[in-house]
């Protein structure tokens, strides 16, 4: 069957998996390290990417493969690569490209995890990240120098909620000859296309709504496969001959220029998972796909709800603020609209009337919400971010980093809606 034909609750169920001789329907988990080769030709093909194949669970696994041609498969893409998380997944996914005395150039309202990998542990390796004000594509644009290697920004923004203008931050990095990288964690398929955008390349945390059920942590790098790696000999990590592999040219021997080509997602495999080996573990891959095999209609459940709650909570007299990009209110909506039809994710921020003390006592008040630092798992989760996450900096330091006293964030889970909001009501009666 054609996958190009297939919906996305079918390539959710299907795609990448044929059953083996033994008839196994579930995806079998390979908890090996390693795989006998046939014969001292075939592992010398094998080791020198004459052949596809497998050697060590390092590099690939049938379980992971399965679930990263899924992946693949649901973003309509050439090729993903599976990581141990997802923080793996972003520094892969820079660093394969970025080296020491380049730069890359980034929206400014990060995830808090790849905003300090991008401020200081990227800096230690000699590479500059250059934030900006993510609003305006030509914020960008500015940044950008000779020593650019891509630009990179977030679906939708958390707690924000703010959703950029994602075509007009792709035509500046094209027209730049960039990759536009992309963290899709909030908003993965059938949410939103990142490729429909103009993204090259986007990461995932599969730890989040992929996985869905809070069990597994993992990391997704997914590639549309039509950038153009060789003009202007840019990049020579990709197109030139490899040292680590005999001088072999990824680039010609996959096919670069002619066609999808998953160049980046290989070398992402073969250059830094084999050698700094963030891998997941195969009984993570398979956990992440079962929650694959559902999340078309998780994700579509998500979204309903959280239009819900906003609802519900935008009229409430207790709560001053709601940014949730589906109300009208909110400076992104219309944006919002076109980009995600089946509406923009189901992580927000509102302001609780009270401050800090409101807050805390509301996170001490909710009974089935869970109070944990997390999103996109099947059950709704809270956090009042002044008091944990942001706990340690000065009042002035938490405005400064968007985190207001009365900040509480919401990821709306899979419970009744009704249940989910008598839930929040009755705490936010004990804020007062
Ligand atoms: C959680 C998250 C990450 C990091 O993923 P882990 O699997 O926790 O390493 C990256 N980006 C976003 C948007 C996230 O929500």
């Amino acid at each position: 069957m054609d996958e190009k034909q297939l919906g996305p609750q079918t390539l959710a169920l299907h795609a990448g998996h044929t059953p083996d001789a033994t008839g196994s329907r579930a995806v079998p988990v390979h908890l090996t390290t390693a795989y006998l080769f046939k014969d001292a030709a075939h592992a010398a093909n094998l080791f020198s990417l004459k052949e596809p194949g497998y050697i060590y669970t390092r590099l690939n696994n049938p379980t992971t493969e399965v679930m990263e041609k899924r992946l693949a498969a649901l973003h309509h893409g050439a090729g993903a690569v599976a990581t141990a998380s997802g923080m793996a997944a972003i520094f892969y996914a820079v660093t394969t490209i970025v080296s020491a005395g380049q730069n890359l150039v980034t929206g400014s309202n990060l995830y808090g995890g790849t905003q300090t990998l991008f401020e200081h542990t990227l800096k230690r390796f000699g590479i500059e990240a250059r934030f900006v004000d993510s609003s305006d594509p030509a914020n960008f644009e500015a940044a950008i120098d000779e020593n650019t290697r891509l630009v990179y920004s977030e679906a939708i923004g958390n707690p924000r909620c703010n959703v950029d203008d994602l075509p007009g931050i792709a035509e500046v990095a094209h027209r730049h000859g960039l990759p536009f990288i992309l963290d899709a964690t909030v908003a993965p398929p059938p949410v939103f296309d990142p490729f429909a955008v103009g993204c090259d390349i986007a990461v995932h945390s599969l730890t989040k709504i992929i996985g869905g059920h809070g069990t597994a942590m993992g990391g997704g790098i997914v590639e549309k496969g039509d950038f153009d790696w060789a003009a202007g000999n840019r990049y020579p990590e990709l197109t030139a001959p490899d040292p680590t592999y005999h001088g072999i040219n990824l680039w010609e021997t996959l096919g670069g220029g002619s066609g999808p080509c998953p160049i980046f997602t290989t070398k992402v495999r073969i250059g830094m998972l084999r050698d700094t080996g963030a891998t997941i573990s195969p009984m993570n891959s398979f956990l992440i796909l079962q929650g694959m095999e559902t999340l078309p209609m998780r994700a579509r459940l998500h979204c309903e709800n959280a239009r819900k709650v906003a609802e519900f909570l935008a009229k409430h007299p207790d709560v001053a603020w709601v940014n949730y990009a589906g109300l009208p209110s909110h400076p992104d909506h219309d944006r919002a609209a076109r980009t995600f039809p089946l509406g923009p994710g189901a992580v927000f921020g509102f302001g609780i009337r009270g401050g800090v003390e409101a807050g805390r006592k509301f996170i001490e008040s909710v009974k089935l919400c869970s109070h944990l630092a997390n999103i996109l798992d099947a059950k709704t989760l809270v956090i009042h971010p002044a008091t944990t996450t942001h706990g340690q900096s000065t009042p002035e330091e938490q405005l400064a980093a968007g985190v207001p006293p009365d900040l509480i964030r919401i990821s709306v889970g899979l419970e009744d809606a009704a249940d989910i909001i008598a839930d929040l009501d009755q705490a936010l009666a004990h804020s007062r």
